[in-house]
């Protein structure tokens, strides 16, 4: 069975017309499944019965269903725990800003990329989603909060360039003018850093912003706390986002997420600054969210303070991520570990 909803206009119309359909069934049905947002296919008002029930022999619609919702009561912040149609469990979050609506949406269930630091990796990669499962994360947040979001940020679990066919398909589908529309400019990619794949992604030439799990200012302490850096290190890494910034001339963000005693030293902070000298990019400072399994301890803000300036006084263009959600433990992977537990 395929997923119906991962279908772009192209193979959408190819899987009609061998159907002995007209070319604009297509249109019509894109429109019910992108526009519309139906969860099944006996919403498509205007679609013949015959026709629904010869699709229904070889597709089906993904949909995630809420599971649980957590509003948080300091800042709106909403997130989901959704539960696939084989039972996997993954989460989103939607925040609330001036400029609009943001969600951030999971690309895998699970993630094989094991960060020391995070919930998502704990027991490993259970599956890749399709681009359908990944639009429907939006699709569902709007139908359930009367809303529409205007920005996507790929953080959630997983690492989506390890999920590259499906997520280049959805980030596709979500920008389509037939669909959701929500242009590339107000879509952002974050990804641990996996060389090959930047590589690939540059080839596309999408006007996405990408994101790069930095963290650490050498290998050694990169390494104790990402696993993928004994694949590629950071030399490596920053060379292919020279060669993406060249290319495309967009400029890059880079995550750092400060934690206590490990990464969050004056000299860390100079070490940083060398690093990205000169490039055209960002660095968004996260004071680390403490998982279960501790270790990772978030610094003081008068550090986290310090370690910002200290970058700025190197022309390092520098944020401090503001912290959304923070009663409803928002950071991805920690809702659907209890659950899996439970
Ligand atoms: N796999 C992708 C996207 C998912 S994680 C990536 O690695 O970029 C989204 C961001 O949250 C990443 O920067 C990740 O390193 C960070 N993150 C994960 N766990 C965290 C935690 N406990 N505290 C702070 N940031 C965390």
């Amino acid at each position: 069975m395929v997923d119906l909803r991962s279908l772009d206009m192209a193979s959408l119309e190819q899987a009609l017309v061998s159907l002995g359909q007209p070319k604009f069934r297509a249109k019509q049905i894109f429109s019910w499944l992108h526009k519309s947002k139906v969860r099944t296919f006996d919403e498509m008002a205007n679609i013949p019965k015959t026709l629904i029930e010869k699709l229904k022999e070889q597709y089906y619609v993904s949909t995630c269903e809420i599971e649980r919702k957590l509003c948080s009561k300091i800042d709106e912040t909403v997130k989901y725990l959704y539960r696939l149609q084989d039972g996997e469990y993954i989460e989103s979050v939607v925040m609330k800003y001036k400029h609009g609506r943001s969600i951030c949406v999971s690309t895998q269930c699970g993630c094989a990329m094991g960060c020391k630091f995070c919930a998502s990796t704990k027991n490993g990669k259970r599956r890749n989603l399709t681009a359908g499962e990944i639009l429907d994360q939006i699709y569902m947040a709007e139908r359930d909060l009367s809303i529409r979001i205007s920005n996507i940020v790929l953080m959630g679990m997983g690492e989506p360039l390890d999920n590259f066919d499906e997520v280049v398909r959805f980030l596709k589908l979500v920008s389509s003018p037939d669909g959701a529309n929500i242009g590339m400019r107000h879509i952002s990619l974050s990804t641990c850093g996996l060389v090959n794949k930047i590589y690939d992604l540059q080839k596309l030439d999408l006007q996405l912003t990408l994101s790069i799990s930095l963290h650490a200012p050498n290998d050694e302490i990169r390494s104790s706390m990402m696993p993928i850096n004994n694949r590629y290190k950071i030399a490596e890494l920053i060379e292919a986002c020279k060669d993406y910034i060249k290319a495309t001339n967009r400029r890059i963000s880079f995550e750092y997420s400060v934690v206590k005693g490990v990464n969050d030293s004056d000299e860390c902070a100079y070490e940083l600054a060398h690093l990205l000298h000169g490039m055209l990019c960002h660095v968004n400072l996260i004071p680390v969210n403490t998982i279960e399994e501790g270790g990772f301890v978030r610094p003081d803000m008068q550090r986290i303070k310090r370690f910002e300036s200290l970058l700025l006084s190197k022309g390092i263009n520098t944020t401090i991520r503001r912290t959304l959600g923070s009663d409803i433990s928002a950071s991805c992977g920690q809702l659907r570990a209890k659950r899996v537990e439970e």
